[in-house]
């Protein structure tokens, strides 16, 4: 076993706080790497491809929590959603529908997150503040009985400017609290993932409950 998996675990685990929840992401590694996180007590693995996820999923132990933290094309939504414990990347009504649609056949409700645009980069995915408010306001939300709203996910920019990072958290942050008075049932924001291996000790100090990372346990992605 390669030692530096625990110690890298744990080293993140120490920054973290009561708050705030690790889901290693394991996007690209082997089996053999997640298991080793696994015995180091990681239950929690994000993915970003739904065939990975999947394979990964059926070789591995039943008690980990899957979560999907990548782009998800509707079309792909069906594999997943039996097992997936929360989709972080929600960003159109199209796809929630689809969402909610397989959690119907799969009997169960899946919990997301609306992924937030909060960088000042064209390559990110998400939906703007308004935007999310029109999806929660919209008609056709009121007919998805098979979802759950449970918080909001976002991405930083990729930048050295550690302000700049705190002020988009900062953001994040704001805009979670303020829906946090939304009053309707398939709506609870309970988890703000914010953080990835870069910027996450920011992403605590500004009330992450879930951060994202990859590199600082697994080391470089190839
Ligand atoms: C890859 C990825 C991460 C983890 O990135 P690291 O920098 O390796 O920690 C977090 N969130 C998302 C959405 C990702 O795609």
């Amino acid at each position: 076993m390669d030692t530096f998996i625990k110690e890298n675990i744990l080293q993140v685990n120490s920054q973290l706080g009561t708050k705030t929840k690790l889901i290693a992401v394991t996007k690209t590694k082997p089996v053999e790497v997640l298991m080793q996180a696994y015995q180091a007590g990681c239950t929690r693995f994000g993915e970003n491809k739904v065939q990975e996820m999947t394979d990964k999923y059926e070789a591995l132990p039943k008690d980990i929590d899957w979560h999907m933290i990548g782009h998800l094309q509707t079309n792909k939504v069906k594999y997943i959603a039996p097992f997936v414990a929360l989709i972080h990347s929600v960003d159109s009504l199209k796809l929630l529908s689809e969402i909610n649609k397989q959690a119907l056949k799969n009997n169960r409700v899946i919990s997301c997150l609306l992924q937030i645009y909060i960088a000042k980069e064209d390559t990110k995915f998400g939906l703007s503040e308004e935007e999310a408010i029109q999806l929660l306001q919209s008609p056709d939300f009121e007919n998805l009985k098979n979802i759950q709203i449970v918080g909001l996910m976002g991405m930083a920019t990729d930048t050295d400017n550690q302000e700049q990072i705190r002020a988009e958290f900062r953001s994040l942050r704001a805009f979670f609290e303020s829906l946090r008075e939304w009053s309707h049932p398939r709506v609870s924001m309970a988890e703000l993932s914010m953080g990835m291996s870069g910027d996450f000790p920011i992403a605590v100090e500004e009330g992450s409950t879930l951060v994202r990372v990859g590199s600082a346990i697994f080391g470089k992605r190839n």
